[in-house]
């Protein structure tokens, strides 16, 4: 048996702890039956970690995620902590800590359409099936971290020439960060389906343009892999209309945000969706679902987008390949078997069927 493995598991708030339960019984599993030992330390983040500390990302988070093998996070939030008052902390903010501290510039969003599923996506069944994306997303760049500013009582800037509001937002990106991206990308087709999309918006931006003389040198390295650019406007219509084109696609911040969230109604439910982030360090995984409080405490969270999550983990930050492949065979055999959660059941579902979150933790677990 190796060193042990050092897992900070963040739960947070909402359905957070519920699904993080059957993340660590998936956890349990896999040490059992690969040999390995999972060192799990817990620790606060968002709205529990507001209650507890005042602060939605307490240093002693950032120390226990920093030194870690990696993290595992669940969701953040929910209206307990939407005061108003814009002077208060907000879970969300222990989000972006996160992510910025341990400099995870690189967000993959694998998006499948699961054939158990396929009813589920309001898109058309020929459309769909088959389709198995992964974005990847750059994620501590471009608009959302670039120079902004909002002024008020700008002389002429209001309605009829009155004084009135002035705001921007900057994109901007160095070389730097676009080749490692795009590598980033370049090596994951590589154990995938050997295509690359960059997407951008080369004919309106400059960063786009210099994105694209980047990106195109990068792909001259992978003469195996085959490379396509296409403007984000059509990137958008074209994952509609035939998602089976893409293999990896790798956009830019603010893009790769929008065209992520799109993609996953190809999957058709939120509850399926993991992520993984990644920087040179410590990675962190999360489902793509948020704290849902409509349902927490009620035992019905699906756990399945966790419980990919964790396969995220196994395949990316300890080079587990046969236990991911394991977990995501036992997910798949949960849903040919024809056991869902509520949000996945429909009236096609044989309702002895229907799991709550425990039942369908242990599913998954009995099937690895
Ligand atoms: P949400 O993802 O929490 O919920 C949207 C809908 O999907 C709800 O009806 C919910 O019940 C359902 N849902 C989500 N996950 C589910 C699951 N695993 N099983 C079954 N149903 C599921 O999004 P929201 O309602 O917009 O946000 C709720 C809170 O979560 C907010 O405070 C928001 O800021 C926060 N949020 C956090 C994250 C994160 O932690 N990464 C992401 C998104 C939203």
């Amino acid at each position: 048996m190796g060193a042990p493995l050092n897992i900070c598991l963040l739960p947070g708030d909402g359905i957070g702890p519920e699904v993080m339960r059957q993340a660590q019984k998936v956890l349990d599993r896999i040490a059992e039956r690969y040999g390995v030992t999972f060192t799990c330390h817990e620790a606060l983040i968002g709205g529990a970690a507001i209650d507890a500390l005042g602060t939605a990302f307490p240093a002693e988070t950032l120390e226990a995620a920093r030194a870690a093998d990696a993290v595992l996070l669940a969701a953040v939030g929910g209206p307990k902590w939407e005061t108003g008052n814009p002077d208060d902390p907000r879970p969300e903010e222990g989000l972006f800590a996160i992510r910025k501290e341990l400099g995870l510039y690189a967000n993959l969003r694998p998006v499948r359409a699961y054939d158990q599923l396929i009813g589920a996506s309001p898109l058309k069944p020929e459309v769909v099936r088959g389709s198995d994306v992964l974005i990847v997303r750059e994620l501590t760049g471009g608009l959302y971290f670039g120079k902004r500013d909002r002024t008020y009582d700008v002389p002429g800037a209001g309605p009829g020439g009155a004084p009135g509001q002035y705001a921007f937002d900057t994109m901007e990106y160095s070389e730097y960060e676009v080749e490692r991206i795009v590598r980033r990308a370049f090596e994951f087709a590589l154990q995938r389906g050997k295509r690359v999309h960059s997407i951008d918006k080369a004919n309106a931006l400059g960063v786009s343009r210099m994105w694209r003389q980047v990106a195109r040198g990068v792909a001259e390295e992978y003469p195996q892999v085959e490379f396509r650019e296409m403007l984000v406007d059509n990137a958008a219509m074209q994952l509609m209309l035939d998602p089976r084109q893409f293999d990896v696609i790798v956009s830019e911040n603010t893009f790769g945000d929008i065209l992520s969230d799109e993609a996953a109604v190809l999957c058709g439910s939120l509850g399926m969706l993991a992520s993984a982030s990644l920087g040179d360090g410590t990675a962190l995984y999360e489902p793509v679902h948020g704290s849902a409080p409509d349902i927490a405490g009620c035992g019905i969270a699906n756990p399945l987008a966790q419980i990919l999550s964790v396969e995220l983990m196994l395949r990316y930050s300890f080079g587990m390949q046969n236990a991911a492949d394991a977990l995501a065979a036992a997910v798949e055999r949960v849903l040919d078997e024809g056991y869902r959660t509520p949000d996945l059941a429909d009236s096609h579902t044989d309702p002895s069927k229907v799991l709550g979150t425990e039942a369908m933790g242990d599913k998954v677990v009995e099937f690895i």
